[in-house]
């Protein structure tokens, strides 16, 4: 079975946008692979290190998340990355290889620095494409899925592994270069619109919401601002409902669309359609976070099992890294 690695930061709660463009992805592709997930604690840090109490509490979100989707602990290695020494120390040696000026001109460490507002970035920001690396290959991962934002990062990993290979792998190959797994999983927009559903936008719907909530979330959801009366005809082209239709409701999506142009369907009802629909997909997952939340010791000893594992296959990556590069006595 060939591994991957997949696995979220720990910077809060999980939202159908994460669902929608990995989660989703995930369940299917454990029956597949040997699917080891990083609980990106130190990468959190690199944007959240002012806020290490919420980066604790999200790892038993993040976990609990997972696992309500439908991954299966007998199916995956999940780990959390701060407890992994091979991943810091590979940082290091692989921080040997890496120009500053390509991680600066790195496009989604640009794209993510104006997100965030920095404009002068710290040391582990601008490092953590290095950081990511040693995540990849400290298991030996032979594929990541990504979406295309995330291209560069591969890109990034596969050239430290030549690097590391042509500079001390003696004509072998040592690190092992990983590929991408490309996934063609829709991006969910904001509630509000915005381009892109966010922890920090506050539009979020999370995987953890009640059926009010989620409810009360797309009654408020933003539509066609044009279509002020039911009679009015409306334009789903530019409305947030009809986006979530077409990626949670797609046999009627575009029959809606149809209907809403013709006046013949009013964004209440419409609204309301599509909530049934969002809570018939999420009432699954809360079953199973019913499960975890009252196994709270199960949840920590998936972690620490998971976190075991990946260090013994670390300690035997460091060795053999170590021999390569003849700092070992
Ligand atoms: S009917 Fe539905 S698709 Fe049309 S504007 Fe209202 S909410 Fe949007």
């Amino acid at each position: 079975m060939e591994r991957i690695l997949t696995g979220d930061r720990t910077t809060g709660k999980l939202h159908l946008g994460h669902y929608v463009g990995s989660l989703q992805n995930r369940v299917k592709l454990q029956q597949e692979y040997d699917t080891f997930i990083i609980l990106a604690d130190v990468q959190a840090l690199t944007t959240h290190f002012e806020h290490p109490e919420l980066i604790n509490q999200s790892i038993y979100d993040v976990v609990i998340d997972n696992l309500s989707v439908g991954l299966e602990p007998d199916n995956i290695t999940m780990f959390l990355q701060s407890e992994i020494s091979a991943i810091a120390e590979l940082t290091v040696f692989y921080s040997m290889l890496v120009s500053v000026n390509a991680l600066r001109h790195n496009p989604t460490i640009k794209t993510e620095a104006k997100q965030y507002g920095y404009d002068d970035l710290s040391y582990g920001f601008l490092g953590y494409p290095v950081s990511q690396a040693a995540d990849i290959t400290f298991c030996n991962a032979d594929l990541v899925p990504v979406g295309d934002d995330q291209l560069p990062h591969i890109e990034q990993a596969r050239k430290i592994a030549r690097r590391f290979n042509g500079l001390y792998g003696n004509g072998r190959k040592i690190i092992k270069e990983p590929k991408a797994l490309l996934s063609n999983n829709p991006r969910l927009i904001g509630l509000d619109g915005n381009s892109k559903m966010g922890k920090s936008l506050g539009n979020a719907i999370y995987l953890s919401d009640t059926a009010e909530e989620v409810n009360a979330k797309i009654k408020a959801a933003i539509t066609d601002t044009n279509r002020i009366k039911a009679t009015d005809k409306g334009n789903p082209e530019i409305c947030t409902v009809s986006k979530y239709h077409e990626v949670f409701n797609e046999s009627e999506y575009k029959n809606i669309c149809e209907m809403c142009r013709r006046a013949n369907i009013g964004c209440v009802a419409c609204k309301k359609l599509l909530a049934e629909k969002v809570n018939c997909l999420i009432a699954p997952f809360r079953e199973r976070r019913a499960y975890y939340e009252n196994h709270k010791a199960e949840v920590r000893e998936i972690i620490h099992a998971g976190s075991k594992k990946a260090n013994e296959i670390g300690n035997e990556t460091i060795e053999e890294i170590k021999k390569a590069m003849s700092i070992n006595i």
